[in-house]
């Protein structure tokens, strides 16, 4: 096995992958090695959060020691080299990316991009417990819409499967995004033993309140107390149940993000559904993004382990000159963006599993 996970700006890409990405290279956006631009960026802008969901991490997780994490400032420095090499859509996450103090300044910096024209899209992922205070003000900024988790109506159970989190402060947050004008997409983990049963209820609430709504399979990131193989829930099983057993018809919507999810309209409900199966079916042909972690290191793929150090960047040379190392450190990352990920899930055996978890390189 290849040990060596560090991609520096003096590494050559592989001879017999270089060529697809030179024609995007040449008009100097960013393009890898298999033709794929990259136009998407995710920032885990925190490891921190106020919940602690049981497929996500740890009970008592050991959070990242403030020194490591990038500064807000340092974040949006970076970020906007990204912008300036064809990046038009950036998420935040995280951890939970509303917790992380004064957020909302750096939504406000990168807002300038989407007031310029140069970025499509700011958008975040939460889990929505502090988006009663902040959904207004995102909306304001030029937010269009926002990803909610939420993977049970059932507060008890809410709670259990977050270990702390209150279902009344997400639904009020869910509430105020609404009446803000934010586009929502509830994101639901299946986990076996856990919603399997109550996701038609799920997706008919979702619906009727006019969000959209993707369902995604857990995947194997990081050490958790529970045995990944038995939260594994494939979503082609729940697929089934809702055409064959509640007798729905879902039609194939044409609405691409460039990621893992393909979604469907529910004739019954007349909602938008998604399906992210990133180990029962994947897509890795057409991924367009990136992901930056709270740390700044940038990994080209959920699923592998190569990064690269854009911190060391940002804080090793001179401000003057910062902004070009950046560039040219990004584009030697992305030239050995690997083709896909290995992870698999099969007869109780979990493959491909990453040593970090979710809320370290952001879901
Ligand atoms: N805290 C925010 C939230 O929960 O939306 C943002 C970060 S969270 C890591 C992003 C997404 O990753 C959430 O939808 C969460 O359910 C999902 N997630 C976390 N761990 C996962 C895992 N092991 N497999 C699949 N999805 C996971
Ligand atoms: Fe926090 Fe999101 Fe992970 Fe849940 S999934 S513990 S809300 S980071």
């Amino acid at each position: 096995m290849d040990t060596r996970t560090r991609i520096t700006v003096n590494d050559a890409p592989g001879e017999n992958t270089r060529n697809a990405g030179e024609n995007i290279a040449a008009s100097g956006a960013l393009a890898d090695p298999f033709g794929r631009a990259i136009t998407y960026l995710r920032i885990s802008v925190t490891d921190r959060c106020d919940f602690r969901c049981r497929y996500c991490m740890a009970e008592q997780p050991v959070f990242l020691p403030k020194r490591e994490i990038l500064t807000l400032e340092e974040i949006d420095r970076v970020a906007s080299v990204f912008v300036r090499l064809g990046v038009r859509k950036i998420r935040l996450t995280g951890g939970e990316p509303l917790v992380r103090r004064n957020i909302m300044w750096l939504l406000r910096r990168l807002a300038r991009h989407l007031h310029a024209g140069d970025l499509r899209e700011l958008t975040l992922t939460t889990n929505g417990s502090q988006l009663a205070r902040h959904a207004r003000e995102l909306a304001g900024l030029g937010v269009r819409r926002v990803n909610v988790s939420l993977d049970t109506l059932d507060a008890e159970k809410f709670r259990h499967v977050t270990r702390r989190g209150d279902l009344n402060k997400v639904l009020a947050g869910l509430e105020a995004a609404r009446a803000a004008g934010l586009h929502v997409k509830i994101n639901t983990v299946a986990v076996k033993n856990v919603n399997g049963g109550e996701i038609p209820d799920i997706i008919r609430w979702a619906h009727a309140r006019g969000f959209d709504i993707s369902l995604i399979e857990t995947m194997p990131m990081g050490e958790v107390e529970e045995d990944r193989a038995c939260q594994y829930l494939p979503l082609s099983e729940v697929r089934r149940r809702l055409e064959e057993e509640l007798g729905w018809r879902l039609e194939r919507e044409d609405y691409d993000t460039g990621g893992p999810s393909r979604y469907w309209r529910v004739r019954e409900t007349g909602g938008r559904l998604g399906f992210i199966t990133p180990l029962s079916a994947h897509f890795c042909d057409t991924c367009n993004r990136v992901r930056l972690t709270a740390t700044g290191k940038l990994y080209l793929c959920l699923g592998q382990n190569e990064d690269a150090d854009l911190r060391a960047v940002v804080r090793e040379t001179p401000p003057e000159t910062a902004d070009a190392a950046l560039e040219k450190a990004i584009r030697a990352a992305v030239a050995h963006k690997p083709r896909g990920h290995e992870f698999a899930i099969g007869s109780g055996e979990v493959r491909g599993r990453m040593p970090r978890t979710m809320n370290v390189t952001g879901g």
